[in-house]
């Protein structure tokens, strides 16, 4: 058994949700790059041009892409030959959260109840997911979510007989109804199989996947590119302004289901995809 005190893993959470908030990933920033060649509206190469330079100035000053710094939505990959001293874990992750936000200056952007909607003023708390894997490490990953994109979200339960045409048909009407407020280019994580809360769990984590990146099995990544094309010729463009680079991936993770359902759920998130993560 290996012991990690919970003040590593304040620290690293801390450390994590200024890096994610302030460092746009490489395989972001480079989709957004690349979307700069093939964009055909002026206005839509000029706006990629604007985000590619916030991002670089957000990385030389330290400071948040977007001023909706998100939720922070937290991935744990727990070794089991882990135990964890001084503290709880979900405690020191929700500290790590608290430190992040007011010591890196990034927007507190959670209320402690949906209705009643007062401030928790630190960000707090972390959405969680725990994965108890092989191992004596903890893998994090701190995925701040804004919620512009959040909203524009969907689960659908189709039924088997609406097949994979129903599928593509249902994540498409997604992206096409979410049009300009998910400040595109946006990356689209897709869930399929599980049941209700399994397919959006799989959605936010199909965002993890670096762009450009595929699924291993062939029908699948056919799907991946084939909504991608079909998504990029819907003409909603950088920012919503009109043109060809609406989306910059379709990241799509499939899990096993039930013989009498077909769960589809559609993560969409922004230029901002944000994640950094650390192993312990
Ligand atoms: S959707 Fe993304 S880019 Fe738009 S405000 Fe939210 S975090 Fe910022």
């Amino acid at each position: 058994m290996r012991e990690i005190s919970v003040n590593e893993i304040i620290e690293t959470v801390k450390r994590l949700c200024i890096e994610a908030n302030c460092i746009l990933n490489d395989d972001v920033y480079n989709a957004l790059e690349c979307s700069k060649c093939k964009e055909t509206s002026p206005v839509g190469k000029e706006i990629l041009c604007q985000l590619t330079k916030n991002a670089d100035i957000a990385k030389s000053e330290n400071m948040p892409i977007c001023q909706d710094t998100g939720m922070a939505i937290i991935f744990v990959e727990m070794g089991q030959e882990v135990h964890i001293s001084d503290g709880s874990l979900t405690d020191a992750i929700n500290e790590g959260v608290r430190r992040g936000y007011t010591e890196g200056y990034l927007r507190k952007s959670v209320v402690s109840d949906p209705f009643i909607r007062v401030n928790t003023k630190d960000n707090t708390p972390a959405v969680i997911h725990y994965d108890i894997v092989q191992g004596d490490k903890i893998k994090i990953t701190v995925a701040p979510k804004g919620f512009g994109s959040e909203n524009m979200s969907r689960v659908y339960m189709l039924k088997p007989s609406d097949g994979i045409e129903g599928a593509k048909k249902a994540i498409l009407e997604t992206v096409k109804e979410a049009g300009p407020n998910p400040c595109p280019p946006m990356v689209v994580g897709v869930g399929c199989g599980g049941n209700f809360e399994m397919s959006a769990y799989l959605a936010k984590k199909a965002l993890l996947r670096k762009i450009g990146s595929h699924s291993d099995k062939p029908h699948i990544r056919e799907m991946e590119e084939e909504l991608l094309e079909k998504m990029n010729n819907l003409g909603i463009g950088p920012q919503g302004l009109g043109g060809n680079t609406t989306v910059l991936g379709v990241n799509i993770e499939t899990y096993p289901t039930h013989i009498a359902g077909m769960p589809i759920a559609i993560n969409i998130s922004c230029h901002v995809t944000r994640h950094a993560e650390a192993t312990i």
